[in-house]
């Protein structure tokens, strides 16, 4: 018997208000039902965010310092149900143990850098240009914040939003993406068990078009954190923009690992090993491109093809497994149509190319992991994300060319290169148009106390992570205080 989920509302655990459900299965094997999930509708979006709404109030006056207590509580009771809750992500969306293990760890210490954030907050006092006046700045809470996330982080893309956003004073309804409710339920338990008020926080499982849309264009949200594809966040952009909403996009990427010719080959290649198949290629950073350049072309495709033929697809769970399944069936098609673009295109299919169905395979969503070589920069395959386990290989003279080909996408999220010279690595962090450029380290990896995000179309400026989230979650306020006991006019008494 599937074990069964329910919303959290107004500070219960409730079913939907329509009684519909829906089945979230095992993407690594279709027999297993992970659990059964409310199929939520506007009804139970409106009660969660007048919920939200009551909450407010009491919980922006709470001391932020006490907020941050309470994410210490978060951080201590995730690090004891680390185990059990990565083994539960593994089995929702497929990717390996070792990764569910470093998804989760990055919500921990999310966790602690938010409680430590909860004594800082910091503001500025700044001269006043007249006498006897005093000039501050503040950061205030907005108040009630939708929170949309997508399913290949279940963990770490959850806590980076509601985190910060909580423990700025707002209150939160929270639509997971329907691929991974359960990671989300046990999030928001851990949130209530750590005592945030009850109402604080509204969890509200469905799909994009019952609960998603209502959620960005309900009057009562002040401001909406998505991270998710570039198609859903321009639709959220258009919405919210009509409400003037705030709202943070983070969104897809197409990303490159450039080679150099004097570069640490052994390096490189398991950076774009873990790069390009790692979470099975379904990282906004994953290493969808690679660039070589043409002196050491041949040899380290060479290398590269030994290690792809190695890895090992399987469950998750099995520690022999180095690559696990796709989510879902419709992530399925997507690679599937890129692999004939790629081939009609007249890219090389130098390896992989189709559906895994060996043995036990057959009873999930697995794909070999692929390789397209003589892959041109104007192809679609060089230039659109595919988010699966497919990487295409291209060849570049120098390091100027390099760069354009990495550049050539409407993405800018993740980025690398490998070199030994330090004027090469230079170059590229100033004229690679990403958030993010790696020296000598893969394209996935980030940092949770380091800024997140991309230029471009990957994004709408904002950033996840470290300081600069805090800036998204609250408002600048300024204050004067004018003790002089007269009129005092700026720009005009004193000049
Ligand atoms: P998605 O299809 O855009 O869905 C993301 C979330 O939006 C899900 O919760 C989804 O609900 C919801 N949604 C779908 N349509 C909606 C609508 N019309 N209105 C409101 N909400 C809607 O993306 P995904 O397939 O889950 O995730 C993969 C994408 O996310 C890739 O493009 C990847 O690059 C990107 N991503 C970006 C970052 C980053 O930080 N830049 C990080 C991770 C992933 P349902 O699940 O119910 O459909």
């Amino acid at each position: 018997m599937a074990d069964k989920y329910q919303n959290f509302i107004n500070g219960e655990w409730v079913d939907a208000a329509g009684g519909e459900t829906f089945e979230n299965r095992n993407p690594a094997n279709w027999d297993e039902v992970v659990g059964v999930f409310p199929k939520s509708g506007e009804e139970d979006l409106n009660a969660a965010v007048a919920a939200a709404r009551e909450a407010y109030d009491e919980w922006r006056l709470t001391p932020a310092p006490e907020r941050g207590n309470i994410m210490k509580r978060v951080g201590d009771i995730m690090v004891q149900r680390k185990e059990e809750l990565s083994r539960l992500m593994t089995r929702e969306m497929g990717k390996v143990l070792a990764e569910t293990r470093g998804d989760y760890q990055e919500g921990i210490d999310t966790a602690y850098y938010a409680s430590g954030e909860g004594r800082r907050l910091f503001g500025h006092t700044v001269p006043s240009e007249l006498p006897n006046k005093f000039n501050m700045s503040m950061r205030m809470p907005i108040g009630v914040a939708g929170i949309i996330t997508p399913w290949n982080f279940p963990m770490a893309i959850p806590t980076w939003k509601i985190f910060p956003a909580l423990l700025c004073g707002n209150t939160v309804v929270f639509k997971p993406a329907s691929d991974v409710p359960a990671t989300a339920t046990k999030l928001v338990e851990i949130l209530l068990d750590a005592g945030i008020p009850p109402k604080a926080i509204n969890l509200v499982h469905g799909s994009g078009s019952k609960v998603g849309t209502p959620l960005i264009k309900h009057p009562d949200v002040d401001l909406i954190s998505f991270t998710g594809s570039s198609e859903v966040g321009k639709i959220i952009s258009s919405e919210s923009g009509k409400d003037l909403k705030r709202v943070s996009l983070e969104l897809g990427g197409k990303n490159a690992q450039i080679v150099m010719d004097d570069a640490k080959l052994d390096l490189a290649l398991d950076g774009v090993i873990w790069g390009a198949f790692g979470t099975t290629g379904q990282r906004c950073t994953a290493t969808s491109r690679l660039i070589l350049h043409e002196k050491i072309h041949d040899e380290f495709l060479e290398m590269l093809l030994d290690r792809v033929a190695k890895l090992r697809l399987g469950d998750g769970l099995l520690e022999s497994t180095d690559v696990g399944p796709v989510v879902n069936e419709s992530q399925i098609k997507t690679v599937e149509y890129y692999v004939n673009v790629g081939q009609q295109e007249g890219a090389k299919l130098a390896i992989g190319g189709e559906v895994a169905k060996d043995g036990d395979l057959a009873k999930g969503w697995f794909y070999k992991p692929t390789v397209f070589t003589r892959v041109t920069p104007e192809m679609r395959i060089a230039k659109e994300e595919i988010f699966g386990p497919v990487l295409s290989v291209l060849k570049v003279k120098d390091v100027k060319e390099a760069i354009d080909v990495l550049n050539n996408t409407e993405y800018g999220l993740s980025s690398s290169m490998y070199t030994q010279d330090i004027n090469n690595a230079f170059r590229a962090i100033r004229d690679i148009q990403c958030g993010i450029t790696y020296i000598n380290g893969a394209t996935i990896g980030a940092e949770a106390h380091m800024p997140f995000g991309g230029m471009k179309n990957t994004g709408n400026g904002h950033r996840e992570g470290g300081w600069t989230v805090y800036e998204f979650f609250s408002e600048v306020k300024v204050a004067y205080v004018d003790f002089s006991g007269k009129l005092q006019r700026a720009q005009i008494d004193n000049y």
